[in-house]
């Protein structure tokens, strides 16, 4: 198989695009054949070198390698035009004011023989001769789309839905060029959001950078991306890359639109965070906050993350002080907060054991003495280790900072409840 991911490089590269990307990689990984990254970039307004660098970087991130290229059409602008050139010789094409548009035929139809939809005939009553060179020569798009297939030797187009309306243009060109015979279709049925309308910006992250700066794994998002149109069986839902070459075809992609819900992206992402090596997940942390020494908070949090940017509001407080969330402290240092909050630390002053174990029974010991609900002895504690209300466990939140750091800020939420309200 000889297959192209041919983005037009007018924007970042958006969920659909990612799965079209997607699912071209699978089948040339899947085959041992060939996939070819093509910049279609004949829209000279909207095309920038910043949105290639974007696209590429994206493709990176994704993990999804390319053989050959990247091309941009542009480069092959001579290319295109010569062919213009030859069409308009052979009687194909005509120039009208200028432009240039094929002929196409009066009557009869064109099949577009699709790999997941079957066969669809356009009639030919209902094309017009379209243009395929602006009157200053330059080639468009279906004209340039035709020619890079047949001369980049392209077995199979894997493409979204949007494209079906292009392909018998696209077939009367390549008709037109030579009898060569045209690659085989696949149109990627369209993506929607949870309310069924068609994806766009308000359904959340769209682009493949927002979905990495929101903190999913790049394994997760290929996972959740290759369901988006299609499933192996009716049960499994996550499968390693590898799995995915293996078994991915186009056979059982879905003619019906598929949905794109980014909470069952997050949850999905959470799972690949708790099964990931503690190792590899600090590594990858400290990647993204540009520094050393995670490990320990990760080790308290893991369980607890849906994606890497849950991280730091969750246990940024093992690594350093946190600014105490003044609701937090309004809502939980109230009433004998402080008395509670002074046993609690002559408890842990006291522990000879300094474990989970060594503060769960020490902390119980607090809660039993003065008679009230664990929430009233452990939410005081959270507020002065964490600055607020949400943490891992506390035992674990006690243990990671240490005695002698989780004294010091219990002695300092203590002279604030002195003092009234945090600095
Ligand atoms: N350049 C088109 C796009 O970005 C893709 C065309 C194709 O795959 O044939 O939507």
């Amino acid at each position: 198989m000889r297959l192209r991911f041919a983005p037009s490089p007018t924007g970042a590269l958006h969920i659909g695009g990612a799965r079209t990307a997607l699912y071209n990689w699978l089948l040339a990984r899947g085959s041992g054949g060939t996939l070819v990254l093509r910049l279609e970039d004949t829209d000279r307004e909207r095309s920038t070198p910043e949105n290639v660098e974007q696209i590429v970087e994206a493709l990176g991130w994704l993990e999804l390698d390319w053989d050959e290229g990247p091309v941009s059409q542009s480069e092959r602008s001579d290319r295109h035009r010569a062919e213009i050139a030859r069409l308009v010789e052979e009687g194909h094409a005509y120039e009208d004011e200028g432009a240039v548009r094929l002929r196409v035929p009066d009557a009869g139809s064109t099949t577009v023989r699709d790999e997941i939809r079957g066969e669809i005939a356009f009639e030919h009553a209902a094309i017009t001769d379209f243009v395929i060179a602006r009157s200053d020569g330059s080639p468009l798009y279906n004209l340039a789309v035709a020619v890079d297939d047949r001369d980049m030797g392209i077995t199979h187009v894997v493409r979204g839905e949007d494209h079906l309306s292009n392909t018998p243009r696209q077939l009367m060109v390549l008709r037109a060029l030579g009898d060569e015979p045209p690659p085989d279709y696949a149109h990627l049925p369209l993506l929607h959001g949870p309310d069924g309308k068609k994806l766009s910006k308000r359904h959340g992250a769209a682009s493949v950078e927002e979905l990495r700066d929101a903190g999913y794994l790049p394994e997760a998002v290929r996972n959740y991306l290759a369901l988006l149109g299609w499933g192996y069986d009716a049960e499994t839902t996550f499968f390693t890359t590898d799995e995915l070459v293996e078994r991915f075809s186009l056979d059982r992609v879905s003619r019906s639109p598929a949905v794109f819900d980014e909470q069952k992206l997050r949850w999905m992402n959470g799972r690949y965070l708790r099964e990931m090596q503690p190792a590899e997940l600090a590594r990858r942390l400290e990647e993204r906050h540009g520094r050393a020494g995670l490990r320990a908070a990760v080790e308290v949090s893991q369980e607890k993350l849906q994606t890497l940017a849950d991280f730091w509001p969750t246990a940024g407080f093992v690594v350093e002080r946190q600014p105490t969330d003044p609701r937090a402290w309004a809502k939980v240092m109230t009433g004998g907060a402080g008395d509670r909050l002074r046993l609690t630390r002559d408890a842990l002053a006291a522990l000879e054991r300094f474990d989970v174990g060594g503060v769960e029974s020490a902390l119980r010991g607090v809660v039993d003495e003065l008679g009230v609900k664990p929430k009233e002895v452990f939410q005081p504690l959270r507020v002065a280790l964490t600055g607020g209300t949400v943490s891992p466990g506390i035992f674990e939140s006690v243990v990671v900072l240490g005695r002698e750091e989780a004294l010091s800020r219990i002695d300092a939420a203590l002279e604030r409840v002195g003092g009234g309200a945090p600095s």
